[in-house]
């Protein structure tokens, strides 16, 4: 049978207010309570200490999820996929020359070595991958892109590509 009740409890008496000691932190003179306790039944005035402090944390615990739900639900810093769209700039290169940026082009399935190849015979110039989804075309074919990778890559209309002009230095 249930061995997880201790009934009868033995309770103790407060030897400064004669309360039972769970009653002590209600009687004016507690700290002398404690006192008393503590020389007295220190093993019983630890439990109540312990007690305290729990119902301490649960409060501080039970204020954080206050602050927190407060500030309303924090959005996910992960980047959502947005609408799939290339990207074309022009960047200063040099005192004349200017280079073309091409990101994007992998959101659509585009192997960027191929592109890059591509771009290079078509354009009759140096092309580059330069970072995890960009292609630098060495001279100003920005116009031309807008005509040259629909043909190329008819699932991408010229609507998703977007002109971000020129590059500030
Ligand atoms: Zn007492």
């Amino acid at each position: 049978m249930g061995t997880t009740a201790r009934f009868p409890l033995v309770v103790h008496y407060c030897g400064n207010c004669s309360l039972p000691i769970e009653y002590c932190e209600y009687h004016p003179e507690h700290d002398k309570c404690k006192q008393w306790l503590e020389k007295n039944l220190p093993d019983e005035f630890e439990k109540i200490l312990n007690v305290n402090d729990q119902l301490d944390e649960e409060g501080a615990e039970e204020k954080k999820r206050q602050k927190r739900g407060g500030k309303g639900v924090v959005k996910s810093r992960k980047k959502e996929e947005g609408p799939k769209v290339v990207n074309i700039s022009r960047a200063p290169r040099g005192k004349k020359k200017s280079v073309t940026v091409v990101q994007g082009l992998s959101s659509f399935d585009i192997d960027l070595k191929v592109a890059c190849k591509f771009f290079g015979t078509k354009f009759a110039c140096g092309s580059s991958v330069t970072g995890d989804d960009e292609i630098v075309i060495q001279g100003d074919v920005k116009d031309e892109l807008f005509d040259v990778i629909p043909e190329k890559w008819p699932a991408i209309d010229e609507d998703f590509i977007e002109d971000l002009g020129d590059q500030k230095r």
